[in-house]
């Protein structure tokens, strides 16, 4: 009931009354099905935003395939799709047929009704690990089409999907000066660590995190004319392969649990965003047709 208000505050083009602003920021932006009608802007940061002015990649091209259609998450900044074409057209010159792509942003960006704490400001990707060779599935079949994983059981190590095009996908992403990081999990890091035998500058803005083995996560920097967008810092100097390797030896061999300091204060749960902690031009994108 609740929510519906919250839909016909949006819906009459109203500013967002006061109280409103108290309310999840998710139940706002989810509730928009097309970009606001704005210059293509980022505000905020990657876990904390929205997008002005997104745009909306196609459904299918001659090269990707937009999957899950049904989450209308297929928006970005525009330069986020231009780099999805362009990965796309090199995932085919290395020997894929193309990419399918999972979820990049709401139409408004923003905090979602589900998944993802990051993906806000229109520069985030997630690429499928499985090779897109069928460039024709319907709508129906990328409901169900799941990705595989790349991982073998008990996390550490690349299982038999990994292939040098893979390899060779994401040390494309990642020598793409637009590119900020690419999140995948540890044991792919160090495979790619091990196989590489030329330049190793790339493997940089590889970074190492949980999850990410049916999926990588590529972070584009904030884009020109996106005043308020804040970039992250970037990843240590040097390619990051013993860290890498660190984190598979843990797996491997779990660190005994640090017990915890009894004067430290107990961990709070993460507190729902709600519109007022988001950038004020945030409320600007909600409230723009
Ligand atoms: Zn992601």
């Amino acid at each position: 009931m609740k929510y519906l208000f919250l839909s016909a505050c949006l819906a009459l083009g109203a500013a967002l009354p006061i109280h409103a602003q108290d309310a999840p920021a998710k139940q706002f932006f989810g509730a928009h099905d097309e970009a606001s009608n704005q210059r293509a802007r980022s505000h905020g940061s990657y876990a904390k935003g929205c997008i002005a002015g997104a745009e909306q990649l196609a459904e299918t091209g001659r090269t990707w395939q937009a999957m899950r259609l049904s989450r209308n998450r297929n928006w970005a900044h525009p330069r986020t799709v231009d780099f999805v074409q362009r990965l796309s057209r090199e995932a085919r010159d290395i020997g894929w047929n193309g990419l399918y792509i999972g979820d990049m942003s709401q139409p408004r960006g923003g905090p979602m009704l589900s998944g993802h704490r990051s993906h806000q400001i229109g520069l985030d990707i997630d690429i499928w690990m499985r090779p897109a060779m069928d460039l024709n599935l319907s709508r129906r079949q990328r409901e169900n089409l799941s990705s595989i994983s790349m991982r073998r059981a008990g996390g550490a190590f690349v299982n038999n999907n990994w292939t040098p095009e893979h390899h060779a996908i994401l040390r494309a992403a990642a020598s793409d000066p637009e590119v900020a990081r690419i999140f995948v999990f540890p044991g792919a890091k160090v495979q790619m660590c091990n196989d590489e035998t030329g330049d190793r500058s790339w493997l940089n803005k590889i970074r190492p995190w949980y999850g990410h083995h049916y999926h990588f996560h590529v972070r584009l920097r904030c884009q020109r004319g996106s005043r308020n967008c804040e970039n992250q810092a970037p990843p240590p100097a040097g390619d990051g392969c013993a860290d890498a390797q660190r984190w598979v030896n843990d797996i491997l061999d779990p660190p005994p649990p640090q017990p915890r300091d009894p004067n430290a204060p107990a961990p709070q749960p993460r507190r729902e965003l709600r519109v007022s902690d988001l950038p004020q031009k945030c409320v600007d994108v909600l409230n723009s047709r």
